[in-house]
């Protein structure tokens, strides 16, 4: 058997590591993010009853522009968004990979604020982008100075701003975005995976108006509750989607994706009825790991970045062996926390209380 040091694989991808978020079969699964809720019934009737339809096509090659799911998608957003500023792919990764296909490359580069989602790194190498992190101060909050500074400096092809941010959770507030578009001359990204649970901000489609620069991404993976069937989407001018048309593989996204999508954003209420409870939860979990003593910082996502762990990775493999899988994502002293349905967030919490102050040691 040959090993990969074998192979004459292109240089920046030697000695780097694939994503690899464990996907341990566990009763409280609670490490990447997702809405741990499940689809309504009718929901489920619906998308079966579309899925079965769409079968009876697949010996033809899906639709390649997909512009029934974009006039939905588009109809979902609102601010007057038409299909044609829509896009979509398997996954917001995908759509990301895909700008970075379109806008990144060899001898440019893709910047963000740092500690930030772990693929931009990772889809930079994929595209041969050169990779510049920033750190973020300590409450982790982005402000117009700050970014407009680091966008100064650097000057990238382009710059991702994850609001709210994993694995973080900081919320990011348009005034950012603003002196961020203006402050240099790339694409700027805002990955808004987690808007939905943001209920008290806008999302940055109300900015796109006046700015061809500007893309905003979202999935239906977190609070859709539909990750395993892999729909990202991103909202531009109408001359971004052209570019990324070039870059796209013919037909990339199968009749039963958007057969499946399409059925879901019809049924977008419901599909969303469990945001008001997740983000109960959220902060439930927030309030009892405070009264633990712990550092809980401000999320307007599904999840929480919490500190004060002595040992974080001895923490992870003690609830791990309980049967709770959470993340640690190599923030000193801290993990991240997916709020879960109601039993599984008291399951959590109560699990945390049994480790003792500051969590397990090894
Ligand atoms: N952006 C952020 C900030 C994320 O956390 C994730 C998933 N963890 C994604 C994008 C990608 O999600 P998906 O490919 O499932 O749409």
């Amino acid at each position: 058997m040959t090993s990969l040091s074998d192979l004459p694989l292109r240089d920046n991808l030697v000695g780097k590591q694939p994503y690899g978020a464990p996907q341990d079969p566990v009763p409280v699964s609670l490490n990447v993010n997702e809405n741990t809720h499940p689809l309504p019934e009718s929901v489920i009737s619906d998308i079966v009853a579309s899925l079965a339809e769409a079968v009876r096509g697949v010996n033809r090659y899906p639709d390649r522009d997909f512009l029934g799911l974009r006039a939905a998608l588009a109809g979902y957003l609102g601010h007057g968004l038409v299909a044609e500023q829509l896009w979509a792919a398997n996954g917001s990764n995908e759509v990301l990979q895909q700008v970075l296909q379109a806008f990144g490359g060899p001898g440019r580069s893709l910047l963000s604020f740092t500690p930030t989602y772990s693929m931009y790194p990772l889809l930079a190498d994929g595209t041969d982008t050169a990779w510049i992190p920033v750190p973020r101060p300590d409450d982790y909050a982005l402000t117009p100075e700050l970014v407009t500074a680091a966008l100064r400096e650097h000057r990238p092809s382009v710059a991702i701003l994850c609001g709210p941010n994993n694995p973080t959770g900081t919320p990011l507030d348009l005034e950012v975005v603003r002196a961020a578009y203006d402050a240099f001359d790339g694409v700027l990204v805002v990955d808004e995976a987690y808007h939905e649970f943001d209920a008290e901000r806008d999302s940055a489609v109300t900015l796109l108006s006046g700015r061809p620069r500007l893309l905003v991404s979202r999935t239906m993976s977190k609070a859709f509750a539909f990750a395993g069937v892999r729909l990202g989407y991103l909202a531009a001018d109408p001359a971004v989607i052209d570019a990324l048309r070039l870059v796209r593989l013919p037909y990339h996204l199968s009749a039963l994706t958007q057969a499946a999508a399409e059925a879901a954003i019809r049924h977008s209420d419901e599909m969303l009825a469990t945001v008001a409870d997740i983000r109960a939860q959220r902060d439930r979990l927030a309030g009892a790991l405070q009264d633990l003593g712990y550092l809980v910082h401000p999320s307007g996502a599904n999840f929480l970045l919490v500190g004060g762990f002595a040992e974080p990775s001895a923490t992870f493999e003690a609830l791990r062996a309980q049967g709770i899988l959470i993340r640690d994502l190599g923030v000193p002293g801290h993990l991240r926390l997916t709020a879960g349905t109601e039993d599984e967030t008291t399951v959590l919490i109560e699990a945390i209380r049994r480790l003792g102050p500051g969590g397990a040691r090894s």
